[in-house]
This record gives structure tokens, sequence and C-alpha cells, in this order.
């Protein structure tokens, strides 16, 4: 990645600095500012719908174009699934322990209907996954019918004629780059957008002291669930499913965990995530360049997690009270997202609008959680990258391996 100057998180701080006294000092000039922030909004969802659908479809084709989807892709598939579930629920105990959003008594601006959340009991909700129409889905937002649609149409292209399904393999494959670029292109707006964004939160609150505590807190309940995830469960997996010391292998893997923080990307890691892990740990080619590919792609612990609680904050923060059956499906949306989520800074927050729709949650609830977005992206980051090695151990030491990392004399020179 290149090196920017004035990174985009510095310019973020600064947006989020500016926009805070704009809003405390001019609040009756703030419709001059916050047509920034609605731009840049309706630029952030423009790009969901397409970028998901790109992005699943052609990370489902391409795991079945590397004729892998036997018994070692089942099992890396399934063990994703579990940790990013496992991430999911951590989030979930935490948000509803803590319930930062709790007291902020929002009122939406949009029409009550809107917003009422959906009391379809759960056969319903599960029957519309599969839409009647894909066409009205994606005119109506219908994230699980498009995701479900996305997921079946990338599998089936892996079973056509090799011709064929290379053409459309290469078509979304390319679709899916240019979608990325579209995005780090709106991403670089983020600035000007949390600018306007933030100018008119500010000046409506009539009390910001109490705003800015409860955000506080809001990060320190994401952050404690990345940790717990990071440092409890990931670690007992290695120990006890993998049979290798998650010190030494946490270790090894500490510079790419940077690299990961600061890029906030997992994209822009993978390359040294693959160096890392079959040089310094041990894992074989065949393993390491099956599992960390696929990982970077579909194995997002720390964007599951975030996604779940922005979501139940959001709740909270509108005073939505979520039945069960309503956390159950932002469980499994949250999860979803994260698999459709791209490695790139900031993808989780364009995810985000996903299950707020899903669930009938207000839209603008994103005004509120996107000025401190980039700096939980570092921390999510980084543990997305981290499960990805974790994985990578673990599968390798199902399959049989021994890595360097059991060696002694190897972990003495790190
Ligand atoms: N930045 C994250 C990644 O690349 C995705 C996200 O925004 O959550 O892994």
């Amino acid at each position: 990645m290149k090196k920017q100057k004035f990174p985009l998180y510095l310019q973020i701080l600064l947006a989020l600095i500016l926009g805070v006294l704009f809003g405390i000092f001019l609040p009756e000039k703030v419709e001059y500012v916050s047509w920034m922030g609605e731009i840049f909004m309706r630029a952030l969802k423009m790009i969901i719908i397409p970028l998901i659908l790109t992005s699943i479809i052609s990370g489902v084709a391409n795991i079945g174009g590397t004729d892998n989807l036997g018994r070692l892709g089942l099992r890396t598939i399934g063990y994703y699934m579990l940790t990013s579930l496992l991430a999911i629920v951590t989030g979930l105990f935490f948000v509803n322990i803590f319930k930062p959003g709790v007291g902020f008594d929002l009122k939406s601006t949009e029409p009550i209907q809107d917003i009422a959340v959906s009391d379809n009991p759960f056969m319903d909700t599960l029957m519309n996954i599969v839409p009647t129409n894909i066409f009205q889905a994606f005119n109506e937002s219908n994230m699980l019918s498009i995701i479900f649609f996305a997921l079946l149409f990338g599998f089936f292209i892996t079973t056509i004629r090799k011709d064929y399904s290379k053409l459309l393999v290469d078509f979304f494959n390319a679709s899916f780059e240019a979608m990325m670029k579209l995005t780090q292109f709106i991403i670089k707006f983020t600035p000007f957008g949390i600018f306007g964004i933030i100018a008119k939160v500010v000046s409506e609150q009539d009390n910001l002291g109490e705003l800015a505590g409860r955000l506080g807190i809001y990060m320190l309940v994401v952050l404690a669930g990345l940790f717990f995830h990071a440092f409890i469960t990931l670690p007992t997996l290695v120990r006890t499913i993998g049979r290798v010391n998650p010190i030494k292998h946490f270790r090894l893997m500490v510079s790419t965990l940077l690299t990961a923080f600061s890029t906030s990307s997992s994209g822009a890691t993978l390359s040294l995530t693959m160096d890392t892990v079959k040089n310094k740990v041990g894992v074989s080619n065949k393993i390491a360049s099956f599992t960390l590919p696929l990982g970077a792609t579909i194995n997002m612990d720390g964007t599951a997690l975030y996604e779940l609680v922005v979501a139940m904050f959001i709740a909270q923060a509108y005073g939505i009270e979520l039945t069960i059956t309503q956390q159950f499906i932002a469980v499994f949306t949250a999860l979803l997202a994260s698999i459709g989520a791209a490695g790139i800074p900031m993808a989780g927050l364009v995810m985000i609008s996903v299950i707020l729709s899903t669930l009938g949650l207000p839209l603008e609830g994103l005004g509120l959680v996107i000025a401190v977005d980039r700096i939980l992206d570092m921390f999510r980051t980084a543990v997305n990258v981290w499960s990805d090695s974790c994985a990578a151990v673990i599968i390798a030491k199902k399959e049989g391996e021994t890595l360097l990392i059991e060696n002694e004399k190897t972990l003495n020179k790190v």
C-alpha cells in the first residue's frame, strides 16, 4: 500500500474535530455543510448491493474453481463459520450486559411504520430469504435474499461448462475489483462526509458531553468483545483443537497484525499473512494458500462482532426492543454481512446498512457510529487477520502437519 502523507485516519480525526466545533459554534449554519454528509451516505448506500453481489459471487465461484471444495474446503468453511459465530455471540453478550445505547433517547425522522421492527414470526423471515423476484429484492434492498441468491449463483457457476464458467468467474472477479476501486474512491471522501454528518449531529444535541461519553462506552464494548475473542476464544481453540502454543503463534504474528492494524485492510495484509504463516509458523503451502485467501474474503470475526454490536447499539439508542427471534436474525445477518464484507478499509461500515435494513432499524443510526468507525476498523481488521492465521494453524494440524512453531529451536530465535 502506498504511504500517504496525511493518512486517512488523521484526516478523519481532523474532520471529526472540525465537525464538532462547527456543530457547537455555528448550529444555525449547519445546512451549509450537512449536504456533504448526505451525499456521502447516499454514495455508501449506492455501492452496497453491487459490492455484496460481486464479492460473494466471485468469492464462492473462486473456491469451486480451485477444485478444493472437498474435505479441506468443507472443514475450513465450517471452522470459519464457527469462529465468526463465536465472535458474534461474544458481541451479543457484551452489548446486552453493558447496553451502551440505552439512554440516548433518539427520535427517528423516518416514518414510524418504516422503522417498526418486523414482527414476522421466525418462519416467515426464513421463507422471505427465498425471493420470488430477485429484481424486486434488489429494488427493496432485501439483503438476505440478495445474499442467498448470490451464494447459489456463485456456486452454480462452478458447475457449468469450463469455458462458460471461466467467462463468468472472470466477469465477476473483474466486477468485484472495479467495485472495490469504486468503494475506495468513495471512502476517500469520508473526511468530508464525517464533517457534514458530525456537524449536524452535534448541532442537534443538547448535551454533548453525554453523547461523547455514551459513544465512548460503545467503543469500549466493541473493544472488550474484540479483545475477548482475540485473547481468550481464539487462543483456546489453537490450544485445544490445534494443540499448538497460542502465545508462540501470537509472537510470530505480531508484525503482521500491526500491519493489519495500520492498513485496516485484510486484503492488503494478505501477502504478509501468507509469508508469516508459511515461513515462520510453518504451515504448508497447500493449506496456507487455500485457507488464508479464503479467510481474507469470508472469515472476518472482528467485522462480524462489530456488525452485531452496531445493530444492537442503534436499536438501543432508538429505544427499539429486539425480541429473541430478532436478535437471532441479527446474529445470522451479522454473519452474512461479515462474509460479504470486502477486505478493505471501512467495508464494515458499508455493511452496517445491510443489517439495519434487514432488521428494519433506522439507517440514520449510521450517523451515530460513523465518527468512530475508522478507529474501530483498525482493531477489527487485526482480529480478522489473527483469526485467519489461527485457522491456518488449526486446519494444518488437523490435516496431520507438523509445524515449525512446534520446534523449540526455531522458537528460541524469535
Ligand atoms: N477493514 C476490514 C478488513 O479489511 C473490513 C471491515 O471494514 O470490517 O478486514
